[in-house]
């Protein structure tokens, strides 16, 4: 299953972790003073000293202070070190604004989904979604307004997709698509609606009713050992130029190679 949004991508479950620190505290104190004491017996063995109870009273109170301090400070750091590298690894996959998968991210499962189409012979129908004038909504409304319109764009697009295929937004107002086991027709049948349903939506911001149209720049891969995904993309970016040049709001399909 492709996953095109975040939700609960394998985030670790922080009340578990907190658990593991309590349990690695007390077996790490357990240990230290096991060692400790053994330490204390081989050294009082080995000098012939006396073994006076307050050296193994000694013995077991030192490590049974400095250990639960030493190890709950080295855990904490160690939780902070994973969160910041999910952190890290979240930034890198999602784009922060609509949460659809980022530009590099949407390469590297696009690859790996046409691979997977192509070992399973099934046809892939790829989709440049580019906004129509979006600078104008920057400019007209502002640019708050114009990421409103991102986010509500983005959820339409997530809406109309299957689980299986792949949506990201690879820079500014241009999003691309992947359909998986999708027929030309069949993507042209569901790309027009969607084109449609974007030109229906409004998109309330700070009470102004804001409309906007999309363009799409479609390719399909039906030759599965010919083409890779760049220049599928490349395709169906001339396709969208084409959709652009044509007046904007419509689809444009790719000329086989
Ligand atoms: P066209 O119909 O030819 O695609 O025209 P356009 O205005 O949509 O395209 P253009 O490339 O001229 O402008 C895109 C604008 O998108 C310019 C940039 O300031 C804006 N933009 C890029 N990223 C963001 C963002 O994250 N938020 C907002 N609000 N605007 C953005
Ligand atoms: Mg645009
Ligand atoms: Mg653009």
């Amino acid at each position: 299953m492709r996953r095109f949004y975040e939700t609960e991508r394998t985030l670790m479950d922080y009340r578990e972790r907190e658990k593991s620190r309590w349990l690695r505290m007390l077996f790490i104190t357990v240990i230290s003073i096991a060692i400790s004491l053994l330490i204390t017996f081989l050294i009082l063995l080995a000098t012939g000293t006396e073994m006076m109870p307050i050296i193994f009273i000694i013995a077991t109170i030192a490590p049974a202070v400095t250990a639960p301090i030493v190890s709950w400070s080295i855990s904490g750091l160690m939780i902070k070190v994973q969160k910041l590298e999910e952190t890290h690894r979240k930034l890198a996959m999602y784009d922060h604004l609509t949460g659809l998968l980022s530009r590099r991210e949407f390469l590297a499962q696009g690859n790996e989904l046409l691979q997977m189409c192509q070992s399973n012979n099934q046809p892939v129908v790829f989709a440049y979604l580019d906004l129509d004038h979006f600078k104008k909504i920057n400019d007209t409304y502002g640019h708050a307004a114009g990421d409103e319109v991102l986010v509500s764009f983005a959820n339409l697009v997530k809406k109309t997709l299957r689980q299986e295929d792949l949506l990201g937004r690879l820079g500014g107002e241009e999003f691309a698509l992947i359909l998986v086991n999708t027929r030309v027709v069949e993507a042209k049948q569901k790309l027009e609606l969607l084109r449609k349903s974007v030109a229906k939506m409004t998109i309330n911001y700070a009470e102004q009713p804001l409309k906007i149209t999309v363009s799409l720049g479609v390719a399909d891969w039906d030759r599965p050992h010919e083409e890779n995904l760049i220049s599928l993309m490349k395709r169906a970016d001339n396709a969208l130029y084409s959709a652009k040049s044509s007046g904007r709001n419509q689809l444009a399909f790719a000329k086989l190679f």
